[in-house]
């Protein structure tokens, strides 16, 4: 007991020196908020809590770019603050699996294979915003990262890939974050799928969706890409999709079209 005690006081200390170690001058905290809006409407308890993380997160992580890119301050705190938003109930241990972030200016295109039904390998281009790889450096297009900050329509390749994170802190990505007691693995996929099976039928009834036609790829991507619109589109996606908001808040511990509400000045 008492040593459990000194030991969450020496980890403490730690975080504490991190955040001094880094700290965010304020003019380029603010300039960060205004920038991405869904990181402002929060209570300043939470901006705080944000804040601190993202200090954390800049200590913890290795950013690097590819190229000419020049990775400046701003960026690294937007990318930082913006990661720090889906665990900020949640703690930073999830993203212990990896450590680097390389930034790339643009989109990047990759060769791929895969096997059909019958053997056979075929080889196709994909185009890349980001990539979360187990245990390997996490890859972030700048000018999608720069772009997501433009528009509260729900596309959020940083929050995106944060989640896969946390999808593979317990094993290979399967749509399935660590979940909060009172949650089993069953109930949490039911939802998913029900919303999911939604999302491919209004898909090929050719119907305007909230939700990226890209979710419709699997139950990994499906949570990845709820949670862009979870933290970026919340009032959207509870109004569109109740029940699936509803267990996102309880996997997340957050309710962003509560807590989320811009408040009026007056
Ligand atoms: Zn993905």
């Amino acid at each position: 007991m008492v040593l459990s005690r000194l030991w969450q006081r020496v980890q403490q200390q730690r975080e504490q020196a991190a955040v001094s170690r880094r700290p965010i001058p304020d003019d380029l905290w603010k300039r960060t908020l205004v920038r991405y809006p869904f990181l402002q409407r929060r209570n300043p308890a939470d901006t705080a809590e944000l804040r601190r993380l993202t200090s954390l997160l800049l200590d913890r992580k290795e950013y690097s770019t590819v190229g000419d890119l020049v990775l400046t301050d701003a960026m690294a705190v937007a990318i930082a603050a913006q990661a720090a938003l889906p665990v900020l109930r949640l703690g930073l241990q999830h993203y212990d699996g990896f450590v680097g972030i390389v930034v790339h200016a643009d989109q990047v295109v990759a060769r791929r294979q895969a096997a059909d039904d019958d053997g056979v390998v075929h080889e196709f281009d994909e185009v890349l915003a980001g990539e979360a790889m187990e245990g390997g450096p996490l890859f972030l297009s700048w000018a999608d990262v720069r772009a997501a900050g433009w528009s509260d329509e729900g596309y959020n390749v940083v929050i995106h890939e944060f989640a896969h994170v946390l999808d593979m802190s317990q094993g290979a990505a399967n749509g399935i974050p660590p979940l909060p007691p009172g949650l089993s693995a069953s109930e949490w996929m039911d939802g998913l799928q029900q919303t999911l099976a939604a999302l491919r039928s209004d898909l090929e009834a050719a119907r305007q969706t909230l939700i990226d036609p890209y979710a419709a790829e699997g139950e990994e991507e499906f949570f990845a890409v709820s949670s862009e619109v979870f933290f970026t589109a919340a009032a959207a996606l509870q109004a569109a999709h109740p029940d699936w908001y509803a267990l996102l808040c309880r996997v997340y511990l957050q309710d962003p079209a509560l807590e989320g509400t811009p408040t009026r000045r007056r």
